[in-house]
């Protein structure tokens, strides 16, 4: 069992679910900080703006796991994905 699949049997996937509400509102904080500061723009991102990141992808995954383990429910993830990174790329082709 991988260590995102332990996670979720411990803690359960709603509680992870909070979890990771509470790490994209950190997430969100350190960004309006780093915009604030012009970070971003000067390529500086902050440690704690990177450390928040880590803690919002980490979580995601643990959630992603559970909710895409069938593969049925897989199929539907990589379709939707594949249809947006698509149109991401015509609206850079513009
Ligand atoms: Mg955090």
């Amino acid at each position: 069992m991988t260590t995102h699949r332990e996670m979720i049997k411990k803690f359960g996937f709603w509680h992870q679910s909070l979890i990771l509400i509470e790490e994209m509102s950190e997430l969100t904080k350190e960004l309006i900080k780093s915009k604030r500061r012009n970070e971003i723009e000067q390529r500086i991102a902050s440690e704690e703006l990177i450390e928040e990141l880590v803690d919002v992808e980490i979580v995601l995954e643990q959630l992603k796991e559970t909710i895409i383990e069938r593969e049925d429910r897989k199929k539907i993830y990589l379709k939707y994905r594949e249809m947006k990174l698509n149109r991401i790329k015509k609206l850079l082709e513009e």
